[in-house]
């Protein structure tokens, strides 16, 4: 018999029906833009239109999805899977059917990445480059700075890491250095002619080295989409270019789309303007305003007026929110979703109240059938959930965090990867600095010379062989010549290479660390997460561009299936949704942050970061108002304790819109229960760890 066939869009608005059949059938699909507010179903009508296109013949090899994360990536796949399979019919053949895969579905850096790979040969690159995640690049950086001595003769000089904001503002805006000085930095405006010296010198080494930074990703897929053919060819390439979460895209990125596709043929984009949060980072809503003009034939554009997210007195209040800002965003959002629960603004003595007050509020939220997975907790930076972090390990509250997690920075993990790294692309030296001096005996000096004899030769397992190293360092140079080889071999299968690297540096590890046996629990990560990764290179770029970024509680890792509460920075909250959401510190000095209060467009991105933060919530939301915390003052005056102010966001006029209470005390007569020894353990392991 025939299976029932259901329709999967009867349940879309006209509005997200139009944009799913927009120019369905046609050849030249018109481009597409639908910009719409917070929970519109934006995201969803995206996946339905992916469904759509591979419903009526589309190939699902030639769609390129840009979307902000992997795991968004992901989702946005199954999503469209499931809408496929509803599509094609619910007999037992839909049922076993594999989800569709979308191999072009990722971030722009990861499939810019990909391409760059594909492309080398053509562009003037090696295949075998390596990419420099944000330390990295802050290092070699610094390198450069000392070696045209800079760092010596210009005392006052700006640091590496503001070197690297620099520069990067300036590549991703497409924005001479002057101005981006002016606008940005003006406190570097002085140093304008030593700064075009050092970025040469930066670029010069980059290339040498054979590696790229995040930016050269976007920079030379932008590059190779505006050359005539090259563009052609990429665009040749895909039918369909869909992206998510338009608003956070910069120059390059539209660079790319519009090179690729002149004549915005199959492109679809979809942003909300009230939601642009990544200005730091260059990103600007002008890609929206101008969407229209940017191609040869022009844009049709759709607006989404119905929020399906939030109940309507969490909408008021947003709205409210961002309805007070300097630069309009005429947007009417309306939900039938009646409620007669208001957001709460939660006014506490200070973080510590602040945190058990959450933690109680999300274990009695459970109580009443909300599960620990419904319930998030948001936040302006990753610091701002360290006490709240304890508290929920000290009364046994799983938990995830997304956003901050500094994997990749711990030494560790640094020195694991510095190894693949170097066997696959010897030129790039912070890789084989780092490796080299693992070894005991081989410090700075030795490794210099070792690594100017690697850049000098075409054999390099046997130049390392050969190199005359001190003697007392013999045994321990021709394990790791050994080892070196065995990464070089051609046909090496993965992971085998990793957990080769990994052997060689086990006792290394020991001899490093105290705590070894718990740094030891991260490399087996990293071995578990190579699984996914068909070879070395597509591992390291993944895990530099998009590393692993919730942590677990390594006293109890959760289980993927278990529940748990989601701790997450408002950046990484994008798209998300959960039934209930906490705010954490809405104060002046965190939203907005004390690091913005300089500049009005500062300000409103932080405004706007707010609203991003309350419309990710579902049914309730709660806004919480520490009267004192902690704030590191930037002066020589030292941490200091302020009274904090509610946020200026929240306005007295906006108070109709919150129901308000105050939670004065805490219960001192509650019994602390005491922590058990593996939470103090991965305590006083990630305090010490902080710096490195
Ligand atoms: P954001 O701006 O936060 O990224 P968005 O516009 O992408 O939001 P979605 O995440 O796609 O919005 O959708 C928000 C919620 O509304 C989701 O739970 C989604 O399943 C639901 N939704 C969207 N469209 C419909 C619809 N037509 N009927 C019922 N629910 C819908
Ligand atoms: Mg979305």
């Amino acid at each position: 018999a025939e299976p029932a066939i259901e329709d999967p869009f009867a349940s879309l608005n006209p509005e997200q029906r139009a944009a799913v059949e927009h120019d369905i059938g046609s050849q030249a699909p018109r481009p597409l833009l639908v910009v719409a507010g917070a929970g519109s179903g934006k995201t969803n009508t995206l996946a339905h239109r992916v469904a759509r296109l591979i419903g009526a013949g589309a190939d699902p090899q030639r769609i390129l999805l840009l979307t902000f994360s992997r795991r968004a990536a992901g989702e946005m796949s199954q999503r469209a899977s499931g809408v496929l399979h509803r599509l094609l019919g619910r007999g037992a053949a839909a049922r076993t059917q594999a989800p569709v895969s979308l191999p072009w579905a990722g971030t722009f850096h990861s499939i810019g990445a990909r391409l760059l790979r594909e492309f080398a040969g053509r562009i003037g690159l090696d295949p075998q480059f390596t990419i420099h995640d944000r330390g990295d690049a802050e290092d070699l950086m610094g390198m450069v700075r000392h070696e045209i001595g800079l760092s010596r003769t210009e005392k006052r000089f700006p640091m590496k890491g503001t070197c690297l904001s620099i520069y990067s503002r300036v590549v991703n805006s497409r924005d001479p250095l002057d101005q981006v000085l002016q606008a940005y930095f003006p406190w570097c405006a002085e140093w304008e002619a030593q700064l075009k010296t050092l970025f040469g010198a930066y670029v010069d080494a980059k290339q040498e080295q054979n590696v790229l930074d995040y930016d050269d990703l976007l920079l030379f897929w932008a590059e190779m989409a505006a050359d005539p053919v090259l563009g052609a060819e990429l665009g040749s390439w895909f039918d369909h270019v869909l992206v998510d979460e338009y608003q956070d895209t910069n120059r390059l990125q539209a660079a790319v789309i519009t090179g690729m596709k002149p004549d915005g043929r199959g492109v679809m984009v979809v942003g909300d303007d009230a939601q642009s949060i990544y200005g730091f980072r260059g990103a600007t809503v002008r890609n929206i305003l101008d969407f229209a003009g940017q191609f040869t034939q022009p844009a049709h554009l759709i607006t989404l007026e119905r929020n399906y997210r939030s109940t309507q007195p969490i909408l008021d209040a947003s709205n409210a929110v961002i309805g007070a800002a300097l630069e309009r965003h005429a947007k009417t959002l309306w939900t039938d979703k009646v409620s007669a629960i208001k957001p709460q603004l939660v006014l506490i003595p200070d973080e510590a109240e602040q945190a058990r007050w959450v933690c109680s509020r999300i274990l009695e939220q459970r109580e009443e059938g909300v599960p620990l997975k419904s319930q998030a907790v948001l936040f302006r930076a990753a610091s701002h959930s360290a006490a709240l972090e304890l508290e929920l390990m000290r009364r046994n509250v799983p938990f995830v965090k997304f956003g901050g997690l500094k994997f990749l920075e711990a030494s560790h993990i640094k020195d694991l990867l510095a190894l693949l790294r170097f066997a696959q692309n010897p030129s790039g030296r912070l890789a084989g600095f780092r490796v080299l001096q693992l070894i005991p005996g081989i410090g700075q000096a030795t490794a210099t010379r070792v690594l100017d004899a690697v850049g000098e030769s075409s054999d390099v397992a046997a130049t390392l062989a050969a190199f005359p190293v001190p003697a007392r360092c013999s045994v321990e140079w021709q394990a790791f010549c050994a080892l070196y080889a065995r990464l070089r071999t051609p046909g090496l299968r993965w992971p085998q290479d990793l957990e080769l690297a990994r052997d060689w540096y086990a006792p290394h590890l020991e001899r490093l660390h105290d705590d070894f046996q718990v740094r030891a629990l991260d490399l087996d990560q990293l071995v578990a997460l190579s699984g996914g990764h068909a070879n070395r290179e597509s591992f390291l770029a993944e895990i530099t561009l998009d590393p692993p970024e919730a942590t677990s509680d390594r006293a109890g890792p959760p289980l993927l299936d278990d529940d748990y509460v989601i701790l997450s920075t408002i950046h990484s909250s994008k798209g998300q949704e959960w039934k209930s959401v906490h705010v954490l510190n809405v104060v002046d000095g965190c939203i907005p942050s004390d690091m913005a209060t300089g500049n009005q467009d500062d300000i409103e991105e932080e405004r706007r970061l707010l609203y991003v933060a309350m419309t990710r919530a579902r049914e309730n939301l709660h806004l919480i108002v520490p009267n004192r915390f902690f704030i590191k003052q930037q002066s020589t005056m030292g941490d200091r304790h302020v009274y904090a102010t509610r946020s200026r966001f929240v306005t007295p006029v906006m108070l109709k819109h919150f129901e308000e209470s105050a939670w004065l005390s805490a219960d001192k007569r509650e019994l602390r229960t005491p922590m058990p020894d593996s939470v103090r353990m991965l305590v006083r392991d990630r305090a010490r760890n902080a710096w490195k």
